[in-house]
């Protein structure tokens, strides 16, 4: 094998028309940074002239050189660049010149199509697009440029099948969307992104959701969602057939905000007991039955040896409102956690005399919604892993320090979720200019 194989090879290019020279690298320094330039010519006859069709024949020359210096993957962590001769022809048929082609790179355009490789590989990391054509010695514009070309957002996701069981739930959107919460839909049963709405008002998801076809909407049984009563209208007139299911864990985060305002309540009023009642929070919000009540230990707070249990139940008999707020959310988790709808609805319709007000309004919540949480008692949907997405998404935007535009941020979402993937040919042939 000769030399130019092997260089080629470390260089994961494939063109046997390319030859190495004698000194095949150097270093230099370009813009300011230590380089490595890969210094070889491009030479192979021609079949026939581009510009005029004619064959190959003793009227097409050899007329020099053309040097081109192209941006290829680092080597070493240090910028590398491919200083290429190419051998022009000129035709004494139409008398015009032309320049020899290579694939390692389009005509008219400076980066490797390795290069645009790398970046969109990069692109499925959890990094910042800066650090990206950092890495890749290109532009932002010329990153931002290798995301557009994945696809045109709006025509390349749209399917027109739907799962039968779906997920909605929002996110915190970049500063640019329409609307200050992002809407995403998941399938419920694979748990994987289906697609990212900039805006979850009604009228909006009313006109994303009519592109899909009346049958695929026809289709879906089951939508796990939060408590947000624009999405039960939504569904009511988009989903004729689904059936709703509450998500349990906004469920229990409900009857929790509301005991937890209470505590916080009784703290405001009865300052000898502030530090006890903040301490032991977690305590309070745990299912009666799991307590401590067995091993006595030295609490912080409290003098003498106590247990869990003993902790909760001397905090709760300090004020009768906060006592009895604390009993109807116990028999709440308990309903919720055993999916037991008679003791939900005994729990629901008992009046209360003495409970605080965050809690009957949330008592009023889930009487609003009993008919859908008797489904969330019946199917093991859950929304739960979307708050992983939700995280991933925070991340992202923390990493890229916001983002400017939705569809970039959209983009650059489904792409690190691996949804969509790039069209190689469409990658290759971005125009980028010569600079
Ligand atoms: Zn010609």
């Amino acid at each position: 094998m000769s030399q130019d194989y092997y260089i080629l090879k470390t260089l994961n290019m494939e063109d046997e028309n390319i030859h190495f020279y004698k000194e095949f690298v150097n270093e230099e320094f370009i813009n300011g940074k230590r380089c490595l330039v890969f210094k070889a010519y491009l030479t192979y006859i021609p079949e026939y002239c581009p510009k005029c069709g004619t064959c190959y024949d003793e009227k097409i020359k050899k007329h020099g050189f053309k040097n081109s210096l192209i941006k290829v993957p680092s080597v070493s962590k240090l910028n590398t660049y491919l200083s290429l001769n190419k051998q022009r022809y000129h035709c004494h048929h139409c008398n015009k010149t032309f320049t020899c082609a290579t694939n390692i790179v389009n005509y008219g355009c400076n980066i490797s199509n390795n290069t645009k490789h790398s970046i969109s590989f990069d692109l499925t990391k959890k990094v910042s697009e800066k650090d990206i054509s950092i890495n890749n010695n290109v532009s932002t514009n010329t990153v931002e440029r290798v995301i557009d070309s994945y696809f045109e957002l709006d025509s390349k996701v749209y399917k027109n099948t739907l799962p039968q069981a779906l997920s909605f739930d929002e996110f915190k959107s970049v500063k640019s969307a329409d609307g200050a919460m992002s809407f995403q839909v998941c399938n419920a049963k694979n748990r994987k992104i289906i697609d990212i709405v900039e805006d979850r008002k009604l009228n909006n998801l009313m006109k994303y959701f009519s592109r899909y076809s009346r049958q695929s909407r026809m289709n879906v049984k089951i939508i796990v969602i939060d408590m947000y009563t624009p999405y039960i209208s939504l569904i009511k007139t988009m989903f004729p057939n689904a059936s709703i299911v509450i998500d349990k864990f906004h469920l229990i985060e409900l009857i929790s905000r509301s005991l937890n305002k209470t505590r916080i309540k009784l703290m405001k009023k009865d300052k000898d007991n502030y530090n006890k009642l903040k301490r032991y929070w977690k305590n309070i919000l745990k299912p009666r039955f799991e307590l401590n009540s067995s091993s006595w230990k030295k609490y912080p707070c409290f003098k003498n040896l106590t247990t869990e249990q003993d902790i909760v139940d001397y905090l709760v008999s300090l004020d009768s409102e906060f006592e009895e707020t604390y009993q109807i959310y116990q028999d709440l988790l308990y309903a919720f956690q055993n999916n037991n709808l008679s003791v939900l609805e005994t729990t629901l319709n008992t009046k209360y005399n003495n409970i605080s007000e965050y809690m009957k309004t949330s008592i009023k919540t889930l009487k609003g919604y009993l008919e859908y949480i008797k489904n969330t008692f019946t199917t093991s949907y859950h929304n739960g892993y979307v708050e992983g997405n939700n995280n991933f998404i925070k991340v992202l935007k923390r990493i890229a320090f916001g983002f400017r535009s939705f569809t970039r941020f959209k983009a650059r979402i489904m792409i690190c979720k691996g949804l969509i993937t790039p069209k190689q040919k469409e990658v290759e042939n971005l125009a980028f200019s010569t600079s």
